[in-house]
């Protein structure tokens, strides 16, 4: 048995020892660990990541501003009614910052991230790794994990994905629904492929490995994850996808995919969102995650399935999984329609143990990587030209004269300058023959 094998198994023993003094639900016995919840937007959007005048202790169901939020569902009494052991909280910015503030912004979203567990050090553990999770679990405390969504908030920059790990981060989403310039974002299979994972993006997910951050491919095409998972030498994540087959969404995963997945031993976290479960979203309700959930299952095992369920990322939940403090609901309804199925043991896999076991192996390839050198080769000026040739330009700098592909990206200045040339031109002519003709 090597050393990782032996930490997850005794993490397992460690938290059923601990247990002896609990009994009652079955998420009394492992942490659910929830693979994406995106409350620090919510803190950016309504109160300007200012946490002075927020009570994360309260109920906020009737709270003025957060109660008539229709994407918020989250505080800490409901988390704990919902028995959340662990939780990724999401650094998210738009996609309109792609090329522009996108990576200031994240670290302020990260920032915000860890004063609020700093703020409530009775509830929260920040978490970095599996063993803190367990550790967390232990205290009877809510591991709170970092992941960034979008890979634009690297700005194709390896130094920043670097940087981030050193602040904790332990995922990245590749994509949001923008394309990077080295990944397809999803929507793009309602249209066409443009880029698929580009080499330099092989080399992100490749340097996600050495670092130990997950790989998560929600959000990504369907064909990146195909790509990053062939590309990957851990196992990767979908932080909160659901199926393809039962709701035909470009969001969520296809079943050649699953297949993939399975052989990569990873996870796919199930999402609630009411849009992507039921392609009526008004008709969303609980059993279609059971639904969902079962699905994955039946294709690939119990092994890879995990919950992601997108809180505070969405505006609509199904009816029975309003917020956070309904996670016992679905692991009851799942037990109650299926015994056979979801014994104890097994919902307790579904609950966090699969997840843990991929955060082992994570760390376990990291370490297995640790004298391979930190790749250093910038993103090439083509695949920045590539993409957008216009926005690009006006946010980044060039280091004159030393890159070897200085001339394309003065091709492009070029270009870009004899464009506003020619439009002058023709805006004097223009303006010229109108005051002949006038005269
Ligand atoms: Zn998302
Ligand atoms: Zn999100």
């Amino acid at each position: 048995m090597n050393a990782y094998i032996f930490k997850f198994h005794l993490a397992v023993f460690i938290i059923n020892c601990f247990l002896s003094g609990r009994n009652g639900h079955v998420l009394d016995e492992t942490p659910v660990i929830d693979g994406h919840n995106d409350l620090p937007y919510n803190l950016y959007a309504l109160l300007r990541n200012n946490l002075s005048g927020f009570n994360f202790s309260a109920d906020l169901t009737s709270d003025p501003v957060w109660g008539s939020c229709s994407s918020c569902f989250t505080d800490i009494p409901r988390l704990r009614k919902g028995k959340v052991g662990a939780q990724f909280w999401v650094a998210y910015v738009g996609c309109s910052t792609q090329y522009k503030d996108a990576l200031g912004k994240t670290l302020e979203q990260i920032d915000v991230i860890k004063r609020l567990v700093k703020a409530y050090p009775n509830d929260l553990l920040l978490a970095t790794t599996a063993d803190d999770i367990v550790q967390a679990f232990n205290q009877s405390k809510i591991a709170s994990l970092i992941g960034v969504e979008g890979g634009h908030s690297m700005d194709s920059r390896l130094g920043v994905l670097r940087l981030f790990y050193e602040l904790g981060v332990r995922y990245m989403t590749l994509t949001h629904s923008c394309n990077t310039p080295w990944a397809d974002n999803s929507y793009v299979d309602d249209a066409a492929p443009v880029l698929n994972l580009t080499e330099y993006g092989k080399t992100v997910v490749r340097e996600m490995n050495r670092l130990g951050m997950m790989v998560d491919l929600s959000h990504v095409s369907h064909a990146v994850m195909n790509q990053a998972i062939m590309a990957s030498r851990a196992p990767v994540i979908f932080s909160h996808s659901s199926s393809y087959s039962i709701c035909q969404h470009n969001r969520n995963v296809h079943d050649d995919t699953l297949q993939l997945l399975r052989n990569n031993n990873g996870i796919i976290m199930v999402n609630f969102y009411s849009g992507f479960v039921n392609n009526n979203a008004t008709a969303a309700e609980l059993d279609d995650i059971v639904r969902h959930i079962n699905y994955i299952v039946d294709q690939i095992g119990v092994e890879y399935v995990g919950i992601g369920a997108d809180y505070d990322g969405v505006d609509s939940m199904p009816r029975g999984l309003e917020d956070v403090s309904k996670y016992p609901v679905l692991f009851d309804r799942l037990q109650q329609l299926n015994s056979t199925r979801w014994t104890n043991e097994t919902l307790q896999l579904l609950a966090g143990r699969n997840f843990l076991r991929v955060f082992y192996e994570v760390e376990r390839v990291r370490d297995n990587l640790a004298n391979e050198e930190p790749y250093q080769e910038w993103i090439s000026y083509e695949d920045l030209d590539a993409v957008d040739n216009v926005s690009v330009w006006n946010c980044r700098t060039l280091l004159n004269n030393t890159s070897p592909s200085l001339p394309s990206a003065q091709a492009s200045i070029a270009k870009r300058s004899f464009n506003g040339v020619v439009i002058f031109t023709v805006i004097v002519m223009y303006m010229f023959l109108t005051y002949s003709i006038l005269a």
